[in-house]
């Protein structure tokens, strides 16, 4: 087996708040099939340390970044994982980037450049059984790894992979001696971002190839309107640059196999999880489509246009379940449109398996998003029958077939796309979606063809194993 080495800041089953974790879970595991063994360095966050009894100690790091720290080897639900257990940066309560109040940890840039440093010091060999060949670093969280590869003198190929460039890891100048950082590379060409330390930019600087998750995010990302300021570098960088399709994991989203939901093989199995849903939500039986959302609530996700768009999809019949959490401003409108409206039922919240039930249960789910570097929700949508009603942006836009008179006619429709960013241009997609509902047959064979389409990691893992071929070759 060839080696790499992916460093990131969570991975399913152990931790996520968002895609990043279901994709540093899923990948390793489709990636065997090229050739490529994956170890994945992660922090050692409190419910990763609950599986230290299956760990062994593989290196000690001594005092590192402000107290003692070491790595252990754990192999944990088919993934083979380096933990970073540094107590006095990772072992608390809360989420990973943030306290119990919502706010970022104070030392949030410590905290995932020792991540970075601990990634620089296997890199370099200190692992005497495997030195990894290429590094696999994913989002600002790594980011700052090419810089302590180059401050020790180790020269690897570094592939970095942006799952959302909103996020650049941001810290003030006065840190880059507390990080470690070289600060002669304090520069516009290196990791300085507008007289801040970028952990980000970093990586971008660093890579020796940049990745994102979708083709259309990859061409979004030179714009100024999807770049977040980076899209001048980016666009400088372009000939490194190529967008990989996020799959997802088709064993823990199969509904033949699901454990949290009734199981079907076809769209009618729904049936019983769609009445199911309806009760946990207490929405009235009705004839129309019901559709779910499950997602972070932030502006990216576009769900303030949602709720512009709600009366003219309950006037039109449908009903909506929202499971979500995040923006406090947010999490208060959905309730209170919960309140007014029968047909709308909302949960704030985070929870996995209820997640599972409503895709089961949904007949569509509602990816209004402004912008989508990837996006996962309308992929388990395809894969259980529930029809996708997305923005054109992103990795919407490469995942899901308009359902316009050509397509149907063609017989490739899987779901509805509408221009992002746009209320009315949202609450026309659904209320087209409520007269598509109507029409049994046309709605079973949208829900068909959403479900045969390919949703897994087969073609996108042998694209990563085709780029780390290229740079060891
Ligand atoms: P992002 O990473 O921007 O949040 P993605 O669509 O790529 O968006 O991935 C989101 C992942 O998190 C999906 O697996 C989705 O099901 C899950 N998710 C988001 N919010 C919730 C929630 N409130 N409860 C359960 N799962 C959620």
């Amino acid at each position: 087996m060839k080696r790499v080495l992916a460093v990131a800041s969570e991975c399913v089953p152990l931790v996520k708040t968002g895609g990043l974790a279901d994709v540093t879970g899923a990948l390793p595991r489709a990636m065997a099939g090229t050739g490529w063994g994956v170890r994945t360095l992660i922090p050692g966050y409190r419910p990763v340390l609950a599986q230290a009894a299956k760990a062994t100690e593989a290196l000690s790091l001594g005092a590192f970044f402000g107290g003692p720290a070491r790595i252990l080897v754990l192999r944990h639900a088919g993934l083979d994982l380096l933990v970073l257990d540094a107590p006095h940066l990772f072992d608390r309560d809360g989420s990973p980037y943030l306290d119990a109040q919502g706010n970022d940890w104070a030392d949030n840039d410590l905290r995932f450049a020792a991540l970075c440093a601990a990634a620089a010091r296997i890199a370099g060999g200190a692992l005497d059984d495997w030195v990894p060949q290429v590094l696999h670093l994913h989002d600002w969280q790594a980011g700052l790894v090419p810089e302590y590869l180059a401050a020790q003198g180790t020269s690897l190929p570094v592939v970095m992979t942006i799952h959302n460039i909103a996020f650049h890891g941001l810290t003030t100048d006065d840190r880059i001696a507390a990080l470690g950082l070289d600060p002669a590379r304090f520069l516009p060409d290196g990791y300085e971002y507008y007289g801040h330390v970028s952990a980000l930019k970093a990586g971008l600087v660093g890579a020796d190839r940049i990745t994102t998750v979708s083709p259309t995010y990859a061409r979004e990302l030179t714009t100024p309107e999807f770049g977040m300021g980076l899209d001048g570098m980016i666009r400088a960088r372009q000939h490194l640059l190529t967008g990989i399709l996020n799959g997802i994991d088709t064993d823990t989203w199969n509904p033949r196999k699901d454990p949290h939901i009734r199981r079907f093989q076809t769209p009618r199995g729904k049936a019983p999880n769609r009445k199911g849903l309806r009760a946990e939500f207490g929405l009235p039986d009705a004839p129309g489509p019901l559709a779910v959302v499950v997602s972070r609530l932030t502006a990216q996700k576009g769900l303030d246009l949602l709720l512009d768009a709600m009366p003219a999809f309950t006037g039109a019949g449908g009903q909506l379940a929202l499971l979500g959490s995040g923006d406090r401003t947010l999490e208060n409108a959905w309730l209170e449109a919960a309140r007014d409206s029968d047909a709308v039922a909302v949960r704030i919240g985070y929870d996995e398996t209820l997640a599972h039930r409503m895709f089961a249960g949904a007949d569509a789910v509602l990816v209004p998003s402004r912008f989508e570097p990837c996006g996962l929700t309308q992929l388990y949508a395809l894969r259980y029958g529930a029809v996708p009603v997305v923005a054109r942006t992103g990795g919407l836009a490469d995942t899901v077939i308009h359902a316009n008179d050509a397509a149907l006619r063609m017989g490739v429709a899987t779901g509805m796309v509408h221009a992002p960013d746009d209320a009315a241009a949202l609450a026309a997609a659904l209320v087209d979606l409520c007269h598509l509902h109507a029409s049994p047959e046309i709605w079973a064979h949208i829900q068909a063809n959403g479900m045969r389409h390919p949703v897994g990691w087969e073609a996108s893992s042998a694209q990563y194993g085709a780029l780390y071929d290229a740079l060891v070759s």
